[in-house]
C-alpha cells in the first residue's frame, strides 16, 4: 500500500497517517516531523530550516525531497509501502515525488485528501497548542500555513482526480470515524493492488500539473 496525504494543517495527518502505517505495517515518512526533529537535535540541516518552521513557511523543496527520497528508499528496502505525510505541498513536489517514485518503481497507488474547514482546523490547533509547544501553533503562524494551504497545496488535488487516484475523506469528524472511513476504503481497493501488475497501470499526464494551476493562478477553474 502506496499512499501520499494532502491535507491542510490541523486535519489529522498525522493522527490518520500513523493508523494507516500501523494498519499496513509500511512506513510513516512525515517531512513535518522529520524536520522538528533535526530542529530539536540542532543539526546542520535543523538549523537551517528553523526559522521556515518558525514562519509557518515551506522549506526549501531540495531540502525535503532529499529527506524524502531517503526515507523512500529505506521504505523500499522494507517491503515498498509507505504513507507519506506532509509532501507533496507544491506542484514542483508532486512532481518530484511522482519522479522519486518511478525510479524506485513504487509511485503512489493512493492520494488521500482529507477536507475541512478553516474554522475547525484553527479551532483544533489553538486547542493543540495548548497541549504540545509546536513553534508554529500561534494565532498568526496558524493564519499563515492556512493561507499557504489554500493558495499552493490545494491546488495539486485536481492533478490526482485526473490521474484516477484521489480518495477525500471528510474530516470534519472524530478521528476514529475519519480513520474507520479511511481504512475502509484503502481496503476496498487492497485487492486491485495486489494483483494488478505496476506496468499495466496507465502512466499520469505530467502535463495535467501545469493545468491544474491553470493560466489564472492557482485555484482557478478546477472545482468539479
Ligand atoms: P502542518 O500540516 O500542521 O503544518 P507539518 O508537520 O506537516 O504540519 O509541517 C510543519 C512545517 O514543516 C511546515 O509549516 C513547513 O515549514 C515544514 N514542512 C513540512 N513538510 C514540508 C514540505 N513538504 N515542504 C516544505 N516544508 C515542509
Amino acid at each position: 500500500m502506496r499512499v501520499l496525504m494532502i491535507a491542510p494543517p490541523g486535519a489529522g495527518k498525522g493522527t490518520q497517517g500513523e493508523l494507516i502505517a500501523a494498519h499496513f505495517t509500511i512506513p510513516h515518512i512525515a517531512t513535518g516531523e522529520l524536520l522538528r526533529d533535526h530542529v530539536a537535535r540542532q543539526t546542520a540541516l535543523g538549523r537551517q530550516v528553523q526559522a521556515y518552521l518558525d514562519r509557518g513557511e515551506l522549506v526549501p523543496d531540495q531540502i525535503v525531497l532529499d529527506m524524502v527520497r531517503e526515507a523512500m528508499i529505506a521504505a523500499k528496502a522494507a517491503g515498498g509501502g509507505y504513507v507519506l505525510d506532509g509532501i507533496p505541498r507544491n506542484m514542483e513536489q508532486a512532481r518530484a515525488a511522482y519522479e522519486i517514485g518511478l525510479e524506485l518503481g513504487m509511485t503512489a497507488d493512493v492520494a488521500l485528501h482529507l477536507q475541512a474547514d478553516d474554522a475547525e482546523l484553527t479551532r483544533r490547533l489553538r486547542a493543540r497548542a495548548a497541549l504540545e509547544h509546536r513553534s508554529d501553533d500561534t494565532a498568526e503562524v496558524i493564519a499563515q500555513r492556512l493561507a499557504l494551504y489554500h493558495e499552493v497545496t490545494s491546488p495539486i488535488v485536481a492533478w490526482y482526480r485526473d490521474r484516477g487516484i484521489l480518495i477525500c475523506v471528510d474530516a470534519m469528524r472524530s478521528a476514529q470515524e475519519v480513520g474507520r472511513e479511511i481504512l475502509a476504503a484503502l481496503e476496498e481497493i487492497r485487492p486491485s493492488l495486489d494483483h494488478a501488475p505496476a506496468g499495466e497501470r496507465l502512466p499520469p499526464d505530467l502535463t495535467g500539473l501545469g493545468e491544474a494551476y491553470g493560466a489564472a493562478g492557482p485555484a482557478a477553474g478546477k472545482s468539479q
